[in-house]
């Protein structure tokens, strides 16, 4: 399976239902209606896409 752009973004918010079920929710879409609260999975292209905290330093050229 692909994964989604949205796992290894700033803007995604996990959310785990009552049953257990796992939804991104996208919070972009609080700001620009241009963007669904739920994404249909995987996203493959986003122009908002921003790599989380971790992941930008985990790239970062330390020198
Ligand atoms: S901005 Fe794009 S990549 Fe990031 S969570 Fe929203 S839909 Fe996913």
């Amino acid at each position: 399976m692909t994964m989604s752009l949205c796992e290894r973004c700033c803007y995604r918010k996990e959310v785990v239902s009552g049953k257990g079920s796992r939804f991104l929710l996208c919070q972009k879409s609080t700001t620009d209606h241009h963007f669904p609260k739920y994404p249909p999975q995987p996203v493959t292209e986003c122009i908002a896409f921003e790599p989380t905290r971790f992941e930008k330093n985990a790239t970062d050229d330390p020198t």
